[in-house]
């Protein structure tokens, strides 16, 4: 007998109804190979580090070994993929179980990549190397910023070539998950299960992600009302760092609130709210000044689909969403406002703070200035870091925001603090990542991108060793694309 592995799980998901998942094992690969493992995290989850190491570890991971306890499953799930709905699920993931932690939390073991299940339709269930450690870079560099959002755990190799439009090296990416419960799931139960299914849906989602509410009046109106927080804040959270989201489709998103699929997003450069970087994205549906609207867009149809479990008749339930549905746009607002106030080091609230902002913004904008670094120069106060900055327009703003801030009682060392705290030193520049992946996929050599993770890893630390991920890159007429399904 080798030594405990740790795995603890309890699959409460398999409790379900039937028609919501499949019981679906991974398809072997042939050589599989441990390329990362995310030591904290697995830590955090209780595993042992030792064992994922060796070859048990990795058996695990790339599907050809079902640790005792998971329970491995597909899970059904619908969605509106650029405003057209349709029937998806799980094509080339599966769920091994929910992991309770040392701690007493839950969360969803996923490999993605494993193989095909009864959602596949024409595709092979696999995934590629370059795209499941960008997962991985990405993901984790949202956690440190401070953003929910699933995790990786683990990325291997399988000895396998994959064929898109050309032969690329298959990998296996292990994500965690608070859950994987998407608003394209209850889309699902409503389309195509009973009002009794839709409401076991719910009241599991409220049991997992939203248990103080469990033994509310108007429980269902409830959860939307807690599902449009958390979704305001999130997604708050993505404009305060640039971040692009590029398939904000409603299966790729979240009833836990946190960030999910990893496919065509990228972070903004140069701040323009017309910034779309995912090649199918011709329209700009998911452009980087759209995702607020897009948000209370697919928060309109997770309402649509639990509308039927409202206690009152329908015109009456349908008043109540919409007046739940009005309130996302306002709660947006302050968390992004008051975000952008701690990123200018202010504290108090003041009516022409909004102005004060959009001005900021508008000139980012015409002298196409880097978001990023604009706000880290803001913040050490220098001046030399772009062109905006050398500007009389950007000077005059500067004074404005001067004055603002000599109306608050809070010393200059505080409002530098809250500036650190609030400003990333570093986000993963898409050419820093292409970078990283490059030297993994040409030479196995994960050096740069363990080095980029580790960089990644304190975004508001902004230390020295920093300065040299935050230059830009050198300027290319090729603008910069992103794909998903590879
Ligand atoms: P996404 O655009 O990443 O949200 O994926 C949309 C749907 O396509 C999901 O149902 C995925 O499971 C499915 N999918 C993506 N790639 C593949 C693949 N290679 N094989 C099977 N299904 C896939
Ligand atoms: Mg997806
Ligand atoms: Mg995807």
């Amino acid at each position: 007998m080798g030594k405990d592995p740790g795995w603890n799980f309890d699959n409460s998901y398999t409790r379900l109804p039937k028609s919501f998942f499949s019981n679906q094992n991974p398809d072997p690969v042939r050589s599989p190979k441990l390329m990362i493992l995310n030591e904290p995290l697995a830590v955090s989850l209780g595993l042992d580090i030792e064992v994922l190491k060796n070859e048990e570890g990795t058996e695990v991971f790339a599907g050809n070994w079902v640790p005792e306890g998971a329970s491995p499953l597909a899970q059904a799930y619908a969605g509106h993929q650029f405003g057209h709905f349709t029937m998806l699920g799980d094509g080339r993931a599966m769920l091994l179980g929910e992991q309770i932690t040392p701690s007493g939390e839950r969360f969803d073991i996923q490999l993605k990549g494993s193989g095909r299940t009864p959602y596949s339709r024409g595709g092979d269930g696999r995934a590629a190397l370059g795209p499941m450690l960008r997962e991985y870079i990405i993901s984790e560099a949202m956690h440190a910023l401070g953003i929910p959002t699933t995790r990786s755990l683990a990325v291997v190799t399988t000895g396998e070539s994959i064929y898109r439009e050309t032969e690329l090296p298959g990998a296996i990416l292990t994500r965690i998950a608070a859950s994987h419960l998407r608003v394209g799931t209850f889309e699902y139960a409503a389309n195509w299960g009973t009002v009794q299914d839709l409401q076991i849906l719910a009241d599991y989602a409220i049991k997992r992600h939203y248990p103080e509410i469990e033994g509310a009046q108007n429980r269902y109106l409830s959860l939307l009302e807690e599902l449009i927080k958390r979704q305001a804040a999130l997604i708050a959270k993505w404009q305060l760092v640039g971040f692009i989201h590029g398939v904000m489709n409603t299966d790729n998103m979240t009833i836990s609130g946190e960030t999910i699929d990893y496919g065509p997003c990228a972070f903004m450069d140069s701040y323009d709210p017309a910034t779309v970087f995912s090649s199918i994205d011709v329209q700009g549906r998911y452009a980087y000044g759209n995702q607020p609207y897009i948000g209370g867009w697919n928060l309109a149809r997770f309402a649509e689909a639990i509308l039927p479990l409202f206690d009152e008749n329908e015109k009456q339930a349908v008043k109540l969403a919409e007046a739940a549905i009005s309130e996302y746009g306002k709660l947006y607002q302050a968390n992004w406002l008051s975000g952008m106030r701690q990123k200018l080091g202010i504290f108090n609230e003041e009516e022409q703070d909004e102005s004060l902002i959009e001005d900021l913004l508008k000139l980012m904008q015409k002298h196409q200035a880097d978001y990023t670094n604009t706000f880290r120069a803001l913040t050490f106060d220098r001046q030399e870091e772009t062109g905006l900055l050398e500007t009389k327009e950007f000077s005059k703003w500067r004074e404005r925001w001067q004055t603002r801030l000599s109306r608050q009682e809070q010393s200059k060392a505080d409002l530098h603090q809250l500036m650190k705290n609030s400003n990333p030193a570093v986000i993963p520049r898409n050419h820093r990542v292409e970078e990283a992946l490059d030297a993994a996929l040409r030479q196995e050599d994960l050096s740069l991108t363990k080095r980029l993770l580790n960089v990644l890893s304190k975004p508001y630390a902004h230390t020295p060793e920093q300065a040299d991920y935050c230059t830009l890159p050198a300027s290319s007429n090729q603008p910069y694309r992103t794909f998903c399904g590879t």
